[in-house]
């Protein structure tokens, strides 16, 4: 583990547990939007506004996640390697409901696309239970 990231405020469990500490897939490649309410001006604890833009009247993406190389502002550390979401605790729904694929023995595709995307291998069904992580 990188001892210049901070004690693990994001992916739950440990690198031995959790296969989101070790990815960071998702965040640098998919586009991370929400409601608007959701965001720290209007929702004290919530998202913190500084980290977002505004994509349409109504909602906001996490800063970085969109264009041609999308990285989340809030992702830490090295995708592939070890990662860790700095606002893990007051991350939009969106990533709070996007699990690993086969966590709780359900499918995610998009979660195995992005790994791929990445040139990380699949997750396979026999993944056992997991916390949430993304
Ligand atoms: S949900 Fe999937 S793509 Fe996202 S960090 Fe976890 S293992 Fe990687
Ligand atoms: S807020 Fe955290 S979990 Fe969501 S995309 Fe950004 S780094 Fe990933």
């Amino acid at each position: 583990m990188d001892p210049k990231l901070p004690e693990p405020s994001c992916r739950e469990g440990s690198q031995n547990t959790n296969p989101c500490m070790s990815c960071g897939a998702c965040c640098t490649v998919f586009r991370a939007s929400f409601y608007w309410a959701e965001a720290d001006d209007a929702t004290p604890g919530g998202v913190p506004l500084a980290l977002t833009r505004q994509i349409t009247p109504h909602r906001l993406a996490m800063r970085r996640t969109e264009g041609p190389l999308p990285r989340c502002v809030a992702l830490l550390g090295t995708p592939g390697q070890t990662v860790r979401c700095a606002i893990y605790d007051r991350r939009p729904s969106v990533c709070r409901h996007f699990d690993p694929a086969w966590a709780a023995g359900r499918d995610n595709p998009r979660c195995n696309s992005a790994r791929a995307a990445l040139g990380l291998s699949p997750h396979e069904p026999n993944l056992p239970n997991l916390p949430k992580a993304a």
